[in-house]
């Protein structure tokens, strides 16, 4: 087991016929840096920056946030390193002294990029705080809960805004930021060709996605076998959002839970995927399971896994391609 284990750090991760796939790390604590590193991830996929914010009365300042992502660059030694701005909403009340509006519908509500829009102040922080930490490794910013073109617009004008002022103040900035939204509302999915050229890479939230499009709640255990990652709508969607990625030559990650599971990796590959973020102690078990998976056999099946309507056949056709990478 811990030669197995030991063997797999060392891998190269690419499947059975040579195609190259990078498993990054999701990351939210400084124990998840040195993890990601000794288990070889590819860099940070997704740093979820709402832990800073949690259980605390005050916002942490640029001078904290920005030691804090700091770490986290220099930690992974030159890797490439994503950093999402703040995903907090009604749902998480009394963070950080943010006075959030009582919603009945968090989900629906005031969440992620919408909040961030609403308190430029905190947003401005937060991107200098992150642009700061460019002269010190690879960092892309990503954003979450996007559902318009427009909201990008205006992220792009806020990081503009913040790099002249960082520039002007004299700190060491990297000359161009890479900037990507989250593909976890159907309405971005749907409407993603005309949104990608705002985009310099995507990263898909299947978490909140299979949320969305099957308006099932993704915290409510008595919904537990409507939320199906493998529902026809999801597999299209995915299908879709990874295709428009190819046409438009922009990386495309797939940063929920999914990613990390080694039922859906075949099935991931065969719709064209080859970027995957998790929590960093599945990176071992993934990566064996890429190892084996024969990319070419299984893609030719993805046509088959996209006609399928049915529950039952729709798991025989993910099964199937399992069984082709043993
Ligand atoms: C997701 O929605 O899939 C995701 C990765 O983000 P979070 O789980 O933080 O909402
Ligand atoms: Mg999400």
């Amino acid at each position: 087991q811990d030669k197995r284990r030991a063997r797999l750090r060392d891998a190269d991760t690419r499947t059975r016929d040579g195609v190259p796939v990078q498993l990054y790390a999701n990351a939210e604590m400084s124990g998840d840096v040195a993890q990601a590193r000794a288990y070889g991830a590819a860099g940070i996929g997704l740093y979820r920056t709402e832990f800073l914010f949690l259980q605390r009365k005050d916002a942490p300042g640029e001078e904290e946030q920005f030691l804090a992502y700091r770490d986290l660059v220099l930690g992974m030694g030159g890797l490439p390193v994503t950093i999402r701005t703040l995903d907090l909403g009604a749902d998480k009340v009394d963070s950080a002294g943010l006075v959030l509006q009582d919603e009945p519908n968090p989900a629906l509500g005031v969440r992620g990029v919408r909040l961030s829009l609403r308190t430029p102040q905190l947003m401005h922080t937060q991107l200098r705080a992150i642009l700061r930490t460019t002269s010190y490794g690879p960092v892309r910013i990503l954003v979450p809960m996007v559902s318009a073109t427009e909201e990008m617009i205006t992220v792009r004008r806020m990081v503009t805004e913040c790099a002249m002022q960082l520039r002007s103040e004299g700190h060491p900035i990297a000359d161009s930021f890479e900037i990507g939204a989250m593909i976890e509302v159907p309405a971005a999915a749907i409407a993603l060709p005309s949104m990608i050229r705002k985009l310099d890479f995507v990263s898909i939230g299947t978490n909140d996605l299979v949320q969305y499009t099957l308006a099932v709640d993704r915290n409510n255990n008595e919904l537990g076998a409507l939320y199906d990652p493998l529902h026809p709508a999801v597999l299209r969607l995915l299908a879709h959002i990874i295709a428009v990625c190819k046409r438009a030559r922009r990386p495309v990650t797939l940063c929920g839970e999914i990613a990390g599971d080694v039922h859906f990796t075949a099935m991931l590959i065969a719709l064209g995927l080859t970027e995957f973020s998790m929590h960093p102690g599945l990176l071992l078990e993934v990566r064996e399971a890429v190892n084996a998976i024969d990319a070419e056999a299984v893609r030719k099946v993805a046509p088959v896994l996209l006609r399928a309507s049915g529950r039952e056949s729709i798991r025989k056709v993910v099964e199937r391609m399992r069984a082709q990478s043993r």
